[in-house]
């Protein structure tokens, strides 16, 4: 109190983060450098940014196509969230006054990375960093993955993947070279380098790393491997992709490695598919069904992903039917396919993989390494049927 008036000072970033997230809204980051919005349904709070300088971006009851015109502008995504919650109120924070040299977004960081509590578990593992595949692979099944990781276990490579690898190599063979050239190798060029060379040597270079020949499960009437129609569905995967998503893709790297630091034991480490100046990151999906949302998994690599490049992933599905019939989807075409982690989602993200790393020391404190672990793989709607621990797993002795 000055003179009987009562002097406010501007909050510093931390409190105004903790007001935000207290009343319900949620921070989102703009394009533009340090920029932040907020998004609330709360007409208090909304009254309350824009008295400390924040302005509507968008008004209530703006037209559907106003938005869209509107997205152009802001995260990927952003009003996807915002008219699925229903959300009312949009506040662009960026005029805001702050006490202190903290900006809203690193306080945004700091208050979730602040709610992680990292289960006490004494490290025991034989590993020395884990993956989005292994992160997968123990929720799914901890006896898989002892099999795999503990003991050291070589699975037989199965069709589908080896032909998304075969798929991998002629869309990294295209996009290393665009680097630099900004031109992409004409589609039949490439689909002809595929026919002749990149599907067999890719094969063989996965029976090599693998230790085993792959297991085809499409045959011809001779019951022998039909390799013929197999190169056919990858070339039509290939093929279609170049044509249609291709050329509206500049890279900057491919197949880059990253680790990431979660505060667990050991990092995470990965390969990013594609990466691009200031868009998301590219990551191929390919199979045999056609994925319009991506799966539970394949979010723990979103935020591997997004922790070490600080932008979201965009998975690109691109599959083929035995009948050779191709479908492709994007984010353009299925929205969900961007997956772009909130501070709050990133910082949960910290605390699941804490919990996840505890449980595979506790079942080594439990079983140690020969005595067979949980077999949750039994109760997976999929997980057995391509195990290539079956033999010997205790969930099926009675088979
Ligand atoms: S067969 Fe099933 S239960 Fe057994 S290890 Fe494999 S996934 Fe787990």
């Amino acid at each position: 109190m000055t003179n009987g008036r009562r002097v406010s000072r501007a909050p510093t970033a931390a409190e105004l983060v903790k007001a935000i997230r207290s009343d319900g809204g949620r921070l989102f980051r703009t394009r533009e450098p340090g920029g932040v919005f907020v998004l609330t349904t709360d007409a208090k709070l909304s009254a309350r940014l824009q008295r400390l300088g924040g302005s509507p971006h968008v008004p209530p009851g703006m037209p559907m196509q106003a938005l869209a015109e509107m997205d152009a502008s802001m995260p990927p995504g952003a009003y996807q969230k915002a008219r699925n919650g229903g959300v009312e109120w949009d506040i662009v924070l960026n005029g805001i006054a702050l006490e202190g040299p903290e900006t809203l977004w690193e306080a945004a960081g700091k208050a979730s990375a602040g709610t992680v509590e990292k289960p006490q578990a004494k490290f025991n593992l034989p590993i020395e960093h884990w993956s989005p595949s292994s992160l997968s692979m123990l929720r799914r099944c901890p006896r898989q993955w002892q099999e795999r990781y503990v003991k050291g276990r070589k699975e037989r490579p199965a069709e589908a993947p080896v032909v998304g690898t075969t798929v991998h190599a002629g869309l990294e063979r295209n996009f290393r070279q665009k680097i630099e050239s900004h031109e992409d190798i004409p589609v039949a060029e490439l689909v002809e380098w595929y026919d002749d060379q990149g599907f067999a040597e890719t094969v063989e270079a996965e029976q090599e790393r693998r230790g085993f020949e792959v297991y085809w499960d499409t045959v011809g009437k001779d019951g022998k491997p039909d390799l013929d129609s197999i190169r056919a569905r990858g070339r039509k995967m290939l093929g279609a992709y170049s044509n249609k998503v291709s050329p509206r893709i500049q890279p900057s790297a491919v197949e880059s490695f990253v680790s990431v630091d979660f505060g667990i034991s050991v990092p995470v480490e990965g390969r990013a598919d594609l990466i691009r100046e200031a868009e998301p990151i590219i990551d191929w999906k390919t199979g045999k069904r056609a994925r319009k949302k991506p799966q539970e998994s394949w979010r723990i690599q979103g935020a591997v992903y997004q922790e070490a490049v600080g932008r979201p992933i965009e998975f690109h599905s691109v599959t083929a039917t035995e009948s050779g019939s191709v479908s492709i989807w994007t984010p353009l075409e299925a929205p969900e396919l961007l997956v772009e982690p909130t501070p709050s989602e990133r910082a949960e993200m910290r605390r699941t993989l804490a919990t996840i790393e505890a449980e595979a020391c506790l079942y080594m404190q439990l079983y140690g390494p020969d005595e067979p672990w949980p077999t949750h793989g039994r109760w997976h709607e999929f997980a057995c049927n391509y195990c290539g621990f079956r033999s010997g797993c205790p969930a099926w002795s009675e088979e």
